[in-house]
């Protein structure tokens, strides 16, 4: 790793830094952010010439690494000719592959393709179709979700709702907005039950079942099984309820096959994608709908139809990344990687579980946690960026995400920085 350059940070950061307000973060408490000059492969380079290698991925998007050379070139070529026009009365090729794609590679009969620019308005959309297909189905009154205890679907008002709202980042706001039914997953015969009860008794008022499949994410990287998601489905279909997957974070490879879903077998009513689906590169989010819940849309009715549209949804280089992206599952190895990923990470974090911090160290896929029983969040980070990585513990995890291109060596820096770091007193 690199090591040069002045350590006078640049004019733009020491100018500019007090006027952005940054996310998730105590403004007056928290240490300046790093100044980051360039990105490369599983690198970020700093102002100081300092190169770390990045265990999150950019918030779990650059599956791909950054500036991988057919990104770059497809984004150009794209920029060439259209950048961005609106998808009011218009379609443009981006749009229309992408979707078509999407349709083939999800499960059942998901291939509705609704366009967003982020994974909250994508599970929004989500929200407001499954009340709006019971509307439209002249059922009244079923605008609540079941969520889960450890779940996260965003920081917007209708996704902040659908939270944990004992644990999450959002508890501050219990209270103040719409009531819905958080409750445990049916990880077990109890657990089960209470869940088929809830849905027995409020039927009349559940809209849909919402659910991050296999893994919950920034809820503090909680896994389940798959037979979780076969009892959520039968659940659903017993009870007539809609059943949601936020795979926001778990979709393009990120827990070992393409979607959560498909290691289960199932197929929900709708999906929500973002993150990776454009390759780390550009904000693209989608919400894609099953026929089931498209035909309620279908009508004479212009009441009827869904009425959402942001501004820059289906933006035509943002499509064209996620057309790239989806090249470059198709031509590289990209699950494969994940697994080897996986294997090397098992291997690599093992050594945490002695530690007497060490509550429980998982890995799932591309994910890998080592979860403490306390932690010092300001102190870790800054003794990972001393030793040469890029780790941002939340919670009480500490995790790693890489890009699933991450080289060995690299990938042996983040899990051995995590244990030399874990180890020390
Ligand atoms: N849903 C899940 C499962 C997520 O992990 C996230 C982000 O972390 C979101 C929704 C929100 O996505 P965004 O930050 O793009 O709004």
């Amino acid at each position: 790793l690199r090591h040069a350059g002045s350590a006078d940070p640049p004019s733009w950061f020491t100018r500019g830094r007090d006027r952005v307000w940054l996310p998730y973060a105590q403004m007056k408490t928290a240490p300046p952010p790093l100044p980051v000059v360039a990105t490369n492969g599983s690198r970020i380079r700093l102002a100081d010439g300092r190169e770390l290698v990045d265990g999150v991925a950019s918030w779990w998007t650059a599956c791909h690494g950054y500036n991988h050379p057919h990104m770059r070139i497809e984004i150009a070529r794209q920029l060439e000719t259209m950048p961005h026009v609106m998808l009011g009365g218009l379609l443009h090729e981006p749009a229309a592959r992408l979707a078509e794609r999407l349709a083939a590679l999800l499960p059942g009969d998901l291939g509705r393709v609704f366009f967003s620019d982020s994974g909250s308005v994508a599970v929004e959309v989500a929200m407001k179709m499954a009340v709006q297909y019971w509307i439209n189905n002249g059922v009244r009154g079923r605008t609540k979700f079941v969520a889960f205890r450890g779940g996260y679907h965003g920081d917007t008002t209708a996704t902040m709702a659908v939270c944990d709202p004992d644990e999450g980042m959002h508890r501050l706001f219990k209270g103040l907005l719409p009531e819905h039914l958080i409750t445990d997953l049916p990880r077990d015969e109890a657990t089960t039950a209470a869940l088929d009860r809830l849905l027995g008794e409020r039927a009349d008022a559940i809209a849909g079942i919402l659910v991050e499949p296999l893994v919950q994410g920034a809820g503090g990287m909680l896994f389940h099984d798959a037979a979780v998601l076969r009892r959520l489905r039968a659940l659903a279909d017993r009870h007539g309820t809609l059943l949601i997957f936020d795979e926001v974070f778990t979709g393009f490879g990120r827990t070992g096959s393409m979607f959560a879903c498909d290691a289960a077998g199932v197929v929900p009513d709708i999906v929500t994608l973002g993150k990776a689906l454009s390759g780390g590169t550009l904000p693209l989010a989608a919400t894609v709908a099953s026929e089931r819940v498209f035909r309620a849309f279908w009508s004479d009715d212009p009441m009827q139809a869904l009425m959402h549209g942001p501004t820059f949804m289906g933006n035509a280089l943002a499509c064209a990344a996620a057309n790239a992206s989806l090249d470059l599952f198709e031509r590289e190895p990209r699950l494969d990687q994940v697994k080897a990923i996986e294997t090397q990470m098992t291997a690599g974090l093992a050594p945490c579980r002695g530690l007497p911090n060490v509550v429980d160290v998982r890995v799932r896929g591309a994910i890998g946690v080592v979860e403490l029983s306390t932690i010092d969040i300001p102190r870790l980070k800054a003794r990972f960026v001393a030793e040469g990585v890029y780790v941002r513990p939340f919670g009480r995890i500490v995790y790693l995400t890489p890009a699933f291109t991450i080289g060995a060596e690299d990938l042996a820096r983040l899990t051995g920085a995590i244990v030399t770091v874990l180890s020390e007193p």
